[in-house]
């Protein structure tokens, strides 16, 4: 059985789906791995990397299984043959059109977004991996924008106080954040509608922002607010904002557009010079300045909105990412290297999105 390695086609990508090191694995499992041609370049992998770790380079589109980051695009669809199981982050909330012709292709889908989040799937949480990153990346961007020092400084030339770091929505990429800018020498805060987060974030050696709304929803994640909590929240947030130079927004409700945690009225309170991180720009944005993608400067406070900071650390994102895939890999196919797909696995069942029907096992 052969999974193929794709090389990525959307822009500004640089991450891979399958890495050298993990080649090995997935032989022991009895699968061949077959690489496009420079499928790795972006992540700095080589083909010479891929063939000395046992892997082939050739046409990997037409594998039984395929391997990608970001769901394909119309003209890679045409590429893949009908049956074909297709790995990747097929986003499978936020675009169902493309869902609707991974169907009509008659492909096998797995999003890795779908695997549901569970003890026994943790090693397979690309979500959470890439998250990681994301929050990592954010707070580098933040020091590079914010014209002061992130650590307390005592020099000859005088002190510097620590800057003052707000994370809004504490999860994976929130707590990564947290946990980057306290190692850069910030004075950390986190904020969080699910109470138990509150441990996590002291754990960190940051404060816990207490504004006393908690939403906790379906499956433990947050759930959108009623209108007068969200107008209580951005009214007391607005507040405390202003005590921040660096503010890196995470919240995220599954399937909704992204809350508006940071109103224009908490930009124009913040110090000149202040840097706002939105890392929710895919999903509207937790900033009501916000132009995802872009970097803004409204009230001499940049606001900036990063889309793939994980594809700008493709190194270790690729590697991630690889593991996640290669943990799913082994759970479609047989100790003797056959696809069979058990769709009484929840983890199986949850993460395909597509060509469930008809499938033959
Ligand atoms: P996410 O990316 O969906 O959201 C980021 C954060 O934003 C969350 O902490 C959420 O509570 C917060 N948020 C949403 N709306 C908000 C608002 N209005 N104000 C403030 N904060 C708001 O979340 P995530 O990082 O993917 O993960 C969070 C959830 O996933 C949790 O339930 C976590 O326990 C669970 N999880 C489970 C596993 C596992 O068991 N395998 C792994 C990772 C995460």
């Amino acid at each position: 059985l052969t999974v193929g390695v794709v090389a990525e086609s959307r822009p500004g990508e640089r991450r891979v789906a399958m890495v050298p090191k993990l080649v090995g694995r997935l032989a022991q499992r009895g699968l061949r791995v077959l690489v496009e041609p420079g499928a790795g370049a972006g992540a700095h992998l080589s083909d010479d990397a891929y063939t000395q770790a046992g892997a082939e380079l050739g046409d990997a589109w037409g594998a039984p299984i395929v391997v990608k980051v970001n769901a394909p695009s119309p003209g890679e669809i045409a590429k893949l043959s009908r049956g074909t199981v297709l790995v990747g982050f097929l986003d499978p909330r936020g675009n169902p059109e493309g869902l609707a012709k991974l169907e009509e292709a008659g492909l096998r889908a797995f999003a890795m977004e779908a695997i549901p989040r569970i003890s026994r799937a943790q090693a397979m949480d690309a979500l959470s991996s890439q998250a990681s990153i994301g929050g990592y990346r954010a707070v580098l961007l933040a020091a590079q924008k914010l014209p002061r020092f992130f650590p307390m400084l005592t020099t000859a030339a005088g002190t510097v106080p620590p800057a003052k770091v707000l994370v809004l929505g504490a999860g994976v990429a929130g707590l990564q954040a947290l946990a980057t800018a306290k190692r850069l020498g910030a004075q950390t805060t986190g904020y969080d509608v699910r109470p138990e987060v509150g441990e996590q974030v002291k754990s960190l050696g940051a404060q816990f922002l207490d504004l006393g709304i908690e939403a906790v929803g379906e499956g433990g994640y947050a759930r959108e607010l009623t209108p007068e909590e969200r107008e209580e929240q951005q009214r007391r947030l607005t507040e405390a904002i202003t005590r921040f130079d660096v503010v890196i927004t995470t919240a995220l409700v599954p399937g909704r557009k992204a809350p508006t945690l940071v109103t224009a009225d908490a930009v124009k309170g913040m110090p000149a010079g202040s840097v706002v991180v939105d890392l929710a720009g895919e999903s509207g944005g937790n900033c009501e300045l916000t132009k995802p993608g872009e970097d803004v400067v409204e009230h001499d406070v940049t606001i900036s909105s990063p889309l793939n900071l994980p594809a700008e650390m493709p190194s270790h994102a690729s590697e991630l990412y690889a593991r996640n895939v290669t943990e799913l890999l082994e759970l479609l196919v047989t100790k003797e290297g056959a696809l069979e797909l058990n769709f009484e696995d929840e983890i199986v069942a949850g993460a395909c999105v597509a060509g469930r029907e008809g499938s033959a096992s």
